[in-house]
């Protein structure tokens, strides 16, 4: 540990964040309970396949095809969209689909190569980022939607990152989320033309929703005293640049990338010169790093979930994209309200 608390100071901390912790936890109460279980696999006969690479879109999907529909999600739940490639047997899923959904921007570069083939086969695909306003990280830096602390989170930058330097968390802005509901809906209707008013009255109740969101959260923005949030990777630009936040990433791109200990205690500074009052972790991702920064700067940790995939605890929940949606603001909430 790189700090020289006396162990009094750290065992008083321990018993405040156990118990603020316990407090927390309220917050992870139950999702969805009253939500039917979504309609996927089984009697799927006559219904229109579609696959969709990450669990948001697959979410969307779902609320817009209704019962036209059968939607299977591509990545395995708790997977690292990240870093995760197709297996052969994933591939087999693709050309057995109508539609094939995918985020775009970086997110998917497998994809690329297996398109043309697709295509040739009679296989839609929809690149849901597509005509979006996207963003670059460096853009997000520029525009101090993103702080890279002694360069933490931004290891990919040096190599790889060079490849993929688009923000792909589009879906994380309500607004850029309807956008991609309203083309989606467009391309139900090229694959089903007859499912034509369904599609379009679903996708504008979706809308509707997602209107709803955004408007939700701008209203929380007005009362949000600070703007800095120390988070996993960084998958909240989209949202910083709407609602005016600014993330502190404490992973790479890929959250196995753990900064050291000199950027870890660079973090703890600036946390507190920021007033920090919680440190954000990610249900998918080891909480290690976080907790580490959390309990140098005496303060819990909240969850804050990029909603790429689910976790056990959030699928057992019956948590959806707007449950979990709700969940970050109100957790946003208590880190940047008064
Ligand atoms: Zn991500």
């Amino acid at each position: 540990m790189f700090s020289g608390k006396p162990l009094r100071f750290k065992i008083g901390v321990l018993i405040l964040l156990t118990a603020l912790g316990m407090l927390a936890g309220v917050f992870l109460g139950g999702c969805g309970q009253r939500k039917p279980s979504p309609a996927s696999g089984g009697a799927s006969g006559g219904r229109i396949q579609v696959v969709a690479t990450i669990y948001p879109l697959a979410d969307f999907a779902r609320l817009v095809g209704g019962e036209r529909v059968s939607v299977t999600q591509l990545l395995p739940q708790e997977a690292e969209p990240h870093d995760w490639e197709p297996s052969p047997k994933d591939i087999m899923k693709l050309y057995r689909a109508k539609l094939v959904i995918y985020n775009g921007a970086g997110l998917e570069p497998w994809m690329a190569r297996l398109l043309p083939s697709l295509q040739s086969k009679g296989v839609r695909a929809m690149e849901a980022t597509k005509g979006l306003q996207l963003l670059t990280f460096a853009e997000e830096e520029k525009q101090g939607w993103t702080t890279y602390v002694n360069g933490s989170g931004r290891f990919r930058e040096k190599g790889e990152m060079n490849d993929a330097p688009v923000d792909p968390h589009a879906w994380l802005d309500p607004l850029l989320a309807r956008e991609i509901v309203s083309r989606m809906a467009k391309e139900l209707i090229a694959v089903d033309p007859a499912g034509k008013v369904d599609y379009m009255r679903r996708a504008q109740a979706l809308q509707n929703r997602l209107a709803d969101l955004d408007r939700a959260y701008t209203v929380a923005a007005r009362g949000f005293r600070r703007k800095d949030i120390i988070v996993s990777h960084a998958a909240f630009g989209y949202l910083g640049r709407r609602y005016g936040l600014r993330q502190v990433p404490l992973l790479g791109l890929v959250p196995e990338q753990e900064p050291d200990a000199a950027t870890l205690a660079k973090i703890v500074d600036y946390g507190r010169k920021q007033g920090i009052r919680y440190v954000f972790t990610e249900p998918t991702v080891n909480p290690r790093v976080a907790e580490t920064v959390a309990r140098e700067l005496g303060v819990p940790v909240l969850p804050l979930t990029p909603i790429d995939s689910l976790s056990q605890q959030e699928r057992e929940r019956r948590c959806d994209y707007f449950d979990l949606m709700l969940q970050n603001l109100n957790n946003l909430k208590k880190a940047l309200g008064e």
